[in-house]
């Protein structure tokens, strides 16, 4: 059952012809009134198929409206908070990841979608925690430039027969980096049948320790896949919200309640709603960066 404001939102959306995506990690009373929840591929590859709708509101981190705006140069796309940005994103500006590619000239660059449109647009190729692996087996190079997740990197080196770089050093996620490999073992003796699955953003420690290492979008297959009943998942909090949701015959325990990404969470219900009536706060890049970050996006969509 919707509440008021839900249902205020769903009324102005149809008047609007708008559409909302929400990533996983948004709080529950958002996934319910979107048209769509997903990881960052599957949003971008969402962004990208969006024919019918004059509005995107888009309940996610700045890089995400800003690789579906990238995607969608024709489409008003707008972000119900402002203030919502992913700190890792910004952890590599372009002027760095210049340096770095005029350092290894042979290398080729390989970039998490988790980066600014600026530092996208000086990438060979995108990729995402779902497919990272596959982009990099793709490229002729042996040398990769990878940024700028040092876990997610490090992930990578351990399926590949290439030398990767992380850039910058110590890229991180500081919600995954707040798991640690004690407390997974602490719920392993509690929940001796659960199955753990952490995502490729927590230390190298924790994926060690875990029986499988997936994106969001992974995680969402495995389990609604596997005979399994308890399942321990260690990223984002609410990602155990649609988990549960979809699976509610299903045991789905947070590897830690307090891993909270506060960036995502900025969105309220309130501010969707405002988003559609006013139209704000619209998201716009460049139309040179947007051109070339755009190479890149489509070049990772190719090897999907
Ligand atoms: S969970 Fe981490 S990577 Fe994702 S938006 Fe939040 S800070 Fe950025």
């Amino acid at each position: 059952m919707f509440n008021q404001l839900q249902k205020e939102i769903i009324k102005l959306k149809k008047e609007k012809n708008a559409i909302i995506l929400a990533h996983n990690y948004q709080t529950a009373d958002i996934q319910e009134i979107a048209d769509f929840i997903g990881d960052s591929l599957e949003l971008c590859v969402k962004a990208a198929e969006i024919k019918e709708s004059d509005l995107v509101v888009f309940c996610g981190v700045d890089f995400m409206a800003e690789t579906a705006a990238i995607l969608n140069p024709d489409k008003k796309i707008v972000i119900p908070d402002r203030e919502a940005e992913c700190p890792m994103a910004h952890m590599l500006p372009a002027e760095y990841l210049k340096q770095a590619k005029e350092k290894y000239p042979q290398a080729a660059v390989v970039l998490y979608v988790n980066t600014l449109a600026e530092a996208k647009a000086e990438a060979d190729i995108l990729c995402t925690s779902s497919n990272a692996v596959a982009v990099v087996k793709s490229l002729k190079e042996n040398l990769i430039l990878f940024g700028p997740d040092m876990n997610l990197a490090w992930y990578v080196s351990q399926q590949v027969d290439k030398e990767i770089i992380p850039i910058p050093e110590g890229g991180h996620c500081y919600v995954h980096k707040m798991f640690h490999e004690g407390d997974l073992y602490i719920l392993r003796e509690k929940y001796p049948d659960a199955e753990v699955l952490v995502h490729p953003e927590c230390d190298p420690e924790v994926q060690k320790a875990a029986d499988q290492v997936l994106s969001t979008g992974g995680m969402i297959r495995y389990v609604a896949n596997s005979p399994r009943e308890t399942f321990i998942i260690g990223t984002e909090v609410d990602m155990t919200t649609r988990l549960r949701r979809e699976n509610p015959d299903k045991n789905i325990i947070p590897l830690l309640s307090e891993a909270i990404c506060e960036n995502m969470k900025l969105h309220t219900l309130e501010k969707v709603k405002n988003s559609l009536i006013n139209e704000e706060f619209v998201v716009k890049v460049d139309a040179e960066i947007a051109r070339r970050a755009r190479k890149a996006v489509e070049k990772m969509l190719e090897v999907s």
